[in-house]
């Protein structure tokens, strides 16, 4: 995949205000801990945090980072970009730009308080798309799907959530109250991967790295299918419980993520991803 640095606009970086030894705890979370210090005698900030209970309130400080990791806000910045351009190219003004906000350990969003651990989420709320750098280490180690562009297929699912949003078509998925892998939730979810596929359509056309756009190869595939295919719920059930449970399903299976990836990736076409979406 390629790509250039230099695109950072659509990027916030709340690094800063999120990382770092202290816990970020929210204001409420401050107040339980106050309470319950009171309540037992103990100062419980002081087992929670090295810093004072003032720092460990959000307060926005310097980004502590490395040369890679700065290249990976970099990589992520550009992509982000390119996924915005390729909507506002396809949905005219139905689009709206919005921002990726880059988070450590846990983050305060327009839909509360979320750690690292949630994995990257799309906040229909405040309309952004949250992400911790530190996700993209687990799905290379952890779920063993390394590489930018199944990286990029992350980023570029949580915005098809945002798509979704702007075009209402989540909201029968709220009305639903199935759940499982027939369940409404799940039909959003694969959807969110087909629109990644559109984009990554878009993003191999030849030429694009020229006019300083990203570009995929066509080796590049492959990580995202990889990527697709690990974090199919099947394959998540069986990592963490030793079974399989269709009934808990969130996003799909392994094969049917893999499949749906692929549909948007061979059309290009968001009318192919179900729904009904009309384009510009
Ligand atoms: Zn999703």
């Amino acid at each position: 995949m390629e790509w250039s640095p230099g695109n950072r606009g659509d990027i916030e970086d709340l690094r800063g205000r999120s990382g770092g030894r202290a816990v970020p705890l929210g204001i409420g979370g401050f107040l339980v801990v106050l309470v319950l210090s009171w309540l037992s005698g103990t100062n419980l900030f002081s087992l929670l945090s090295t810093d004072s209970p003032s720092q460990s309130v959000g307060t926005s400080g310097e980004v502590r980072s490395t040369p890679a990791e700065e290249r990976m806000v970099d990589f992520v910045g550009h992509v982000t970009k390119d996924v915005e351009d390729e909507w506002t190219a396809k949905l005219g003004s139905r689009y709206r730009r919005t921002s990726l906000a880059l988070f450590r350990d846990a983050v305060d969003s327009g839909c509360g308080f979320a750690q690292s651990a949630t994995g990257p989420f799309y906040c229909p709320a405040d309309q952004k798309v949250y992400l911790d750098l530190s996700f993209f280490d687990e799905l290379a180690r952890r779920f063993g799907a390394p590489g930018d562009f199944a990286q990029a297929y992350v980023i570029a699912h949580e915005f098809g959530h945002h798509v979704q949003n702007l075009l209402g078509l989540n909201e029968n998925a709220t009305a639903d109250r199935r759940a499982g892998a027939n369940s409404a939730s799940v039909a959003l979810e694969l959807q969110a991967d087909c629109f990644a596929g559109v984009w990554g359509h878009e993003a191999s056309k030849p030429g694009r790295a020229g006019a300083g756009k990203v570009q995929v190869d066509p080796d590049d595939v492959d990580e995202a299918l990889r990527a697709a295919a690990s974090i199919g719920d099947d394959r998540l059930q069986k990592m963490t419980t030793g079974r399989v449970m269709p009934d808990r399903f969130t996003h799909g299976t392994s094969a049917q993520r893999v499949e749906w990836f692929r549909r948007g990736m061979e059309t290009g076409d968001p009318r192919s991803c179900g729904g009904s979406v009309a384009t510009h």
